[in-house]
C-alpha cells in the first residue's frame, strides 16, 4: 500500500495534486506505449502501486534484471522549501534482488552462525535470535549499498542522464521537504506565504 498525500494551503485556494510520497521505475533504451510510462520522459516506465509485477511482465522484464542492467530508478516527491515548487528527486539504484538467491542465502548462512555464537557464548537462545536477526540485518543493509554503488559505477551515462536533484527546477534552491515530514508549514506556490500543510489523504 503506497501513502497518498496532498498540500494544501489555509491562506488561499492552493491545493496540490493527490499524490504518493515517490515511487520506483524502469528505464528503457526506447519510449514505451505503456499507459504506465512516465508523461515528461516515455523511457522511464513507473511501477505503480500495486500492479508493479504487471507492469513488469507486461514490459516483458523481471524487477532482478532491472536492477541488475542498472535500469531501476527511485523517486522521490518533495516541496521545495524556497518555492513551494514540487518536483522528482531520481536515483539510480538497485534493489537487493539484484544480489539472487545465492547472495541471500549466504547472508542468512552468516547470521545463523553469528547467532549461534552469540547464544553458545551468552548461554542463551534468545541472545542468540537476536544477535542473528541484527546479523542479518546489519548485512543486507550492507549488502544492497555495496549493490547499489557497484551498478552506479558500472552504468555512469545513464546515472549521468536520470539522476536528478536535489535542486529546484524553478529557483534552483536546495533545501527540500519530503512529503512525509507535513508537520511543518512550507511556502505556498500560489500566495507565497508560508501555510502549506502536507497532509496524508489515502492510501492506494
Ligand atoms: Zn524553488
Ligand atoms: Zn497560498
Amino acid at each position: 500500500m503506497a501513502a497518498i498525500y496532498q498540500a494544501a494551503c489555509s491562506a488561499c485556494d492552493y491545493t496540490s495534486l493527490k499524490q504518493s510520497d515517490g515511487y520506483l521505475a524502469v528505464i528503457l533504451d526506447r519510449p514505451s506505449p505503456l499507459t504506465h510510462a512516465h508523461p515528461e520522459d516515455r523511457r522511464v516506465v513507473i511501477l505503480a502501486h500495486p500492479v508493479e509485477s504487471m507492469i513488469l511482465s507486461e514490459m516483458g522484464v523481471s524487477f532482478r534484471t532491472t536492477c541488475h542492467e542498472g535500469r531501476l530508478l527511485y523517486v522521490r516527491e518533495v516541496m521545495c522549501r524556497s518555492c513551494g515548487t514540487m518536483y522528482e528527486i531520481r536515483r539510480l539504484g538497485a534493489g537487493g534482488s539484484a544480489l539472487g538467491g545465492r547472495g541471500w542465502l549466504s547472508i542468512l548462512a552468516i547470521a545463523m552462525l553469528v547467532g549461534a555464537l552469540v547464544g553458545q557464548q551468552q548461554n542463551s537462545i534468545i541472545f542468540g535470535l537476536i544477535a542473528g536477526c541484527l546479523a542479518s540485518l546489519a548485512l543486507s543493509a550492507i549488502i544492497e549499498r555495496i549493490v547499489c554503488r557497484s551498478i552506479r559505477r558500472r552504468y555512469p551515462r545513464r546515472v549521468a542522464e536520470f539522476d536528478r536533484g536535489p535542486g529546484c527546477p524553478k529557483c534552483g534552491g536546495q533545501e527540500y521537504a519530503g512529503f512525509r515530514s507535513g508537520w511543518r508549514k512550507l511556502v505556498c506556490p500560489g500566495c507565497g506565504r508560508r501555510s502549506v500543510r502536507i497532509r496524508y489523504v489515502a492510501k492506494s
